[in-house]
């Protein structure tokens, strides 16, 4: 009888934890979903009590939730299931995850850090497998606003070079597997030293800014990004894109600035403030590094200020 009250009182203290909580048993079946739990799913005890139904209060297709993973021993699948967990610690066996989910009982996509550990009795078999929840979107919405933050460059607003080392890899693996083609843009501003020394270090940032909107508007696909790689200079990575039309987007923003005629006194080709392009080109190979288009890029810049400044040059293949 003490331990039938000990069990009560057990299962009485979880119902009313503050914490949203479910408990299995051995078999998967739910033996306890709390006050907790009910509130942040918006399914209600009754629904699950008994089932192993309780996947369908995180997920819209079947699939094991974490305690699931315990009772089965299937926890070498966490990689796989969850966005991020973490290894059992060294005291103690509990499981950490992390997911997006879909909560259908309350029409919300939330991010979810469960906690889950078994329950062993004294002969050291597993009774019961216990998780708990807390709803991270907020926290998750705001360190993705960090991350994005870091990825911008504070004059332009444009993506900074950081940004360009996160994605450049996974755009040209993926051009790498389709092999198709990888377009790389650099682009630098003709004789800036002079503009700033004519005007002022002011009126250069200004000047950044006018470019940077100018030919960020150049671009048509919604997904081309302009980059501040460095100071006066600027790199579009045009995944997808052939040659000839790299080569046409480069004169086309080259002759949009050209258009704005700004002021630019000091420069030896134009009255006007001119821009210099290096068009990379070419479907990469398994062995070729990423970071090899940009050297490409640079090249052709390089060439571009050699040949007289204010002008596009390509390299890489002839289409
Ligand atoms: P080139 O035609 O060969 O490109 O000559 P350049 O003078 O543009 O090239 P250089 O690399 O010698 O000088 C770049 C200048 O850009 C030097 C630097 O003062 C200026 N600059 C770099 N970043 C900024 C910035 O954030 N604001 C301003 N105002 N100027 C900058
Ligand atoms: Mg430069
Ligand atoms: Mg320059």
């Amino acid at each position: 009888m003490a331990n039938e009250q000990e069990y009560q009182f057990a299962i009485n203290l979880m119902e009313h934890l503050v914490t949203a909580t479910f408990v299995l048993d051995r078999d998967g079946k739910v033996i306890i979903w709390n006050r907790a739990c009910e509130r942040l799913t918006g399914i209600a005890a009754k629904e699950v009590l008994g089932t192993g139904n309780h996947w369908q209060a995180f997920y819209r297709e079947a699939r094991p939730c974490l305690a699931d993973l315990i009772v089965q021993h299937r926890t070498e699948e966490l990689d796989e299931l969850y966005e991020f967990h973490t290894k059992p610690s060294m005291f103690g066996n509990g499981y950490q995850a992390e997911n997006w989910c879909f909560l259908p009982g309350v029409n919300q996509r939330v991010y979810m850090a469960f906690d889950a550990g078994p329950i062993f009795n004294e002969q050291g078999q597993l009774i019961a497998v216990v998780e708990t929840m807390r709803d991270m979107t907020s926290y998750k919405s705001l360190q993705s606003g960090l991350e994005r933050l870091v990825e911008i460059d504070e004059l332009t607003g444009l993506s900074n070079r950081r940004y360009l080392n996160e994605h450049l890899e996974l755009e040209w693996a993926q051009a790498v597997r389709k092999q198709d083609y990888f377009s790389l843009v650099l682009i630098d501003i003709d004789y800036f030293k002079q503009y700033n020394d004519s005007y002022g270090h002011q009126a250069g940032d200004e000047c950044l800014k006018t470019v940077a909107k100018c030919m960020q508007d150049s671009l048509a696909r919604g997904t081309d990004m302009v980059v501040r790689y460095g100071g006066e200079e600027f790199c579009i990575m045009l995944p997808g894109v052939k040659p000839d039309h790299a080569v046409r987007i480069a004169e086309r923003i080259r002759q949009n600035i050209s258009k704005l005629q700004l002021e630019h006194k000091a420069s030896q080709v134009a009255g006007h403030v001119t821009l210099s392009c290096g068009v990379a080109s070419l479907i990469p190979s398994g062995e070729m590094p990423a970071e090899e288009i940009i050297r490409f890029a640079d090249d052709a810049l390089y060439q571009a200020k050699a040949e007289g400044r204010n002008r596009t040059v390509k390299i890489g293949s002839p289409h």
